[in-house]
């Protein structure tokens, strides 16, 4: 469903929304705002919106901002909040689902570093089945243009030349590198796997 049809769908109704749509999001509602997991939150005060403060502006049906939020991008999975929570919310689960939720209906941040990397991981795995390491290291430090990608690879180049003496890169990985025995049959799954998706998107 598009992001109108959820607007539409939901008329103002954020915390529903999210209830609804976002992984383990129905426990927003659970939220004292007690501030515990924003102060326990490693990342948090480098974040725009810790999550106490995320789940407070869902309830404001502070949809907008919510979505196009940087924040739970940021998440590292550290899961202090989890453990401190007194009401026991998995708020790092809800964290990785609204971002999930963001980038499903295009509202994601584009310039937001932890998509750019999701997205080229994706891209990678899925073209073979398997992770073409060489191919994502370099397709990362060329994501912020050639100047970019060349002064990160000079910057790297120690560990890169480490890594080629021990054999833990193999050059020949440029040309294609390993894959899944049946490729096709992957895809194949693949494709399933996002008819099944949509199917229960569009419910
Ligand atoms: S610790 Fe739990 S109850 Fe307290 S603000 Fe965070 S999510 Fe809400
Ligand atoms: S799991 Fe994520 S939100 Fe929770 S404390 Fe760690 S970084 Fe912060």
């Amino acid at each position: 469903m598009s992001n109108t049809a959820m607007v539409e769908k939901y008329r103002s109704n954020f915390l529903k929304e999210v209830a609804e749509n976002v992984e383990e999001g129905e426990w927003v509602r659970m939220c004292m705002q007690c501030g515990v997991c924003s102060g326990s939150c490693p990342m948090g005060p480098h974040w725009e919106h810790p999550p106490q403060e995320l789940f407070m502006m869902i309830r404001a049906n502070k949809r907008e901002e919510v979505l196009s939020s940087s924040s739970m991008w940021m998440c590292t999975s550290c899961y202090n909040c989890i453990a401190r929570c007194p009401r026991e919310l998995p708020i790092t689960h809800i964290m990785h689902g609204l971002a999930h939720y963001a980038k499903r209906l295009g509202l994601a941040p584009k310039e937001n570093p932890t998509n750019k990397f999701s997205q080229r991981f994706w891209d990678n795995l899925t073209k073979t089945g398997r992770v073409n390491e060489l191919k994502l290291g370099l397709s990362l430090y060329f994501m912020n243009g050639f100047v970019e990608g060349i002064k990160t690879a000079l910057k790297m180049k120690d560990v890169g030349m480490g890594m080629l003496k021990t054999g833990r890169m193999n050059p020949l990985e440029i040309l294609g590198g390993h894959g899944v025995k049946d490729k096709s049959g992957f895809q194949a799954m693949l494709k399933k796997a996002q008819e099944l998706e949509a199917a229960r998107v569009d419910k």
